[in-house]
């Protein structure tokens, strides 16, 4: 069973919920509009990695991207949760990837068919430990950041966001549900690019977390 861990301790994770599009700038490097109401993906449980596995690039892409996101941990579920409750059902904030066969996902955007084979292979779902949400005083005043190869190549803060955290977790839970071992990333800032065998990524957020990741042929 696929696990987190938070403050030292293993946990399990439910479903694995991902925002696209919600920093501006990155919706504009991709040519993208911005959307009325968070937009939703999935990933399969088995995408999920920490720092101890390798990434590993699937076969039948030739451009997998790096994004680099705020990743939330769902620690009590619910359904229509209020926005000025939401805070309250996050458990952990931790700092991740949300890994992206951009060749691919070009091709099912074309055809207009479902994400999951550019966003769902195994270690596309990269994560850090995660830090209680006790310690985080304000989770839309954080900035993160993910170099590659010892140069910075994205910066974000989630000041930027264009749906807050409170708004995911309002969202999600209305029309989905939460449940308590949901994972939640929430969107990429701008500066995405590809990733090949033997770069060395490294993560950071705020002054909270960091991570390393290495990716394997
Ligand atoms: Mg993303």
């Amino acid at each position: 069973m696929a696990s987190i861990t938070l403050d030292g301790q293993a946990f399990s994770v439910a479903n694995i919920f991902c925002i696209g599009r919600n920093y501006a700038a990155h919706v504009a490097e991709l040519g993208n509009v911005v959307e009325e109401e968070p937009l939703v993906f999935l990933k399969p449980t088995s995408a999920l990695i920490d720092e101890n596995h390798p990434i590993t690039l699937p076969a039948y892409s030739q451009d997998v991207h790096h994004e680099c996101e705020l990743v939330l941990y769902i620690g009590k579920g619910g359904r229509h949760i209020a926005e000025q409750d939401a805070l309250s059902h996050i458990a952990g904030y931790g700092i991740g990837l949300d890994l992206t066969a951009r060749d691919v996902q070009s091709e099912l955007k074309k055809k207009g068919q479902p994400w999951t084979k550019a966003k769902g292979f195994p270690s596309a779902a990269c994560v850090s430990e995660f830090v209680p949400a006790t310690r985080v005083n304000d989770p839309q005043q954080l900035s993160f950041s993910l170099a590659v190869n010892g140069e910075v190549r994205q910066r974000g803060n989630t000041e930027l966001m264009l749906f807050s955290v409170a708004k995911i977790v309002h969202h999600l839970s209305t029309l989905y549900g939460l449940s308590e071992g949901d994972v939640i990333f929430t969107g990429t800032p701008e500066g995405v690019s590809r990733l090949q065998v033997g770069d060395h990524l490294y993560l950071v957020l705020d002054n909270l977390i960091d991570v390393r990741f290495e990716v394997q042929a």
